[in-house]
């Protein structure tokens, strides 16, 4: 995998704790264009062609990831959290975590599980994330502050970003949402010499975990009329599945549907037509959630938007699971996508409702 994918997803950024990650993607934006903007919230785009006629076209991954927050700490100097982000307590029970300082120093634990010997008859399944706690070995509580525990720091998965033996899949924390982070820098690097007919500000959103709030920001900012998000969304397929649940290696998620954004219309007649043009594979997508594209599509007086899903197996937990070939179906799709957009295909897909 590209450096850079592997560089973001080391990142700790629980939402609201984007910073580290922002300075990375600013760094690299930077390499292809020195027009950048932001959001008061944290989102941050690299700007191409800004001065087109034709359509303004938005693309955005989003910067955060599901981790905990400090709320306490306990007597005995355990830590208390509560999440940010959906995330379940049975997948996190003895789990290596990470509390980070403002300067990233970190302070290694383990969420405390009590062996089976104590708990007979008990079930996990309901457990709650903020019933753990995390052992980061202090002897009590004035230990544990002495250590640089604090109320209100992020605490993130130990991560082990691995190949794995194919070679073509990748294990790691974050890939809900680095992989559109990581979107965003290539597409501004495949286009910052392409003669456009559109403008493109290509970007990442921050706090998209707890309910898309970067999203409303960033769409007052750019003021779109093409929104794509790209998004790491669950697969089903390792626990059987069926055809719309998402599979590895099947190509790009086509996320026709979600409680809170159905893919317009005439966008996807467009991008069904234009991925069988460029022979780019991809998959219908039914999800119970939602993406950035869900807010932005509400901005003004409408915006029209899409998902290009990223097949990832496992998200909101301490890790995932990508495919080599979806990457490069999501990637070239992408691509096309944006390169595709002028005044007159933004028409026919506008008209097209
Ligand atoms: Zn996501």
């Amino acid at each position: 995998m590209k450096q850079i994918y592997v560089d973001l997803v080391n990142i700790p950024g629980a939402p609201s704790f984007e910073k580290h990650v922002k300075q990375y993607m600013k760094k690299e934006i930077s390499k292809y264009t020195d027009n950048i903007v932001e959001d008061k919230l944290g989102s941050i785009f690299g700007v191409l062609n800004e001065a087109s006629k034709g359509p303004r076209v938005m693309m955005a991954g989003h910067m955060d990831e599901v981790g905990g927050m400090v709320t306490g700490i306990t007597k005995e100097g355990l830590v208390k959290m509560i999440p940010l982000g959906g995330m379940k307590g049975a997948v996190y029970l003895s789990q290596h975590m990470i509390i980070y300082t403002d300067d990233l120093e970190e302070i290694p634990g383990v969420t405390a599980s009590k062996p089976p010997h104590l708990t007979k008859g008990q079930k996990d399944e309901n457990l709650k994330f903020e019933d753990l706690l995390l052992d980061i070995g202090a002897d009590d509580k004035e230990h544990a502050e002495a250590l640089g525990v604090k109320i209100g720091q992020q605490v993130i998965s130990k991560n082990d970003f691995v190949t794995t033996k194919d070679g073509k899949k990748f294990i790691s924390k974050a890939w809900d949402n680095r992989i559109g982070c990581g979107m965003a820098l290539e597409l501004l690097e495949a286009l910052k010499d392409e003669t456009l007919e559109c403008s493109v500000y290509a970007g990442a959103t921050v706090q998209e975990e707890v309910g898309l709030r970067g999203a409303a920001t960033a769409a007052g900012l750019v003021k779109p009329d093409i929104f794509i998000a790209v998004d790491g969304s669950p697969c089903a397929d390792s626990f059987g599945g069926d055809e719309i649940s998402g599979k590895l290696n099947e190509g790009f998620l086509m996320r026709f549907y979600d409680p809170n954004a159905i893919m317009h219309k005439g966008m996807r007649d467009y991008m069904e037509k234009l991925a069988d043009k460029h022979g780019i594979k991809y998959q219908y997508y039914q999800s119970k959630g939602g993406t950035d594209a869900a807010r932005v599509q509400l901005a003004e007086d409408g915006v029209v938007v899409a998902t290009i899903g990223m097949p990832a197996r496992y998200i909101h937990s301490n890790t995932s699971m990508i495919h080599e070939n979806d990457y490069q179906a999501v990637k070239q799709m992408l691509i096309e996508l944006v390169k595709s957009f002028n005044n007159e295909t933004y028409e026919l897909i506008k008209s097209n409702v």
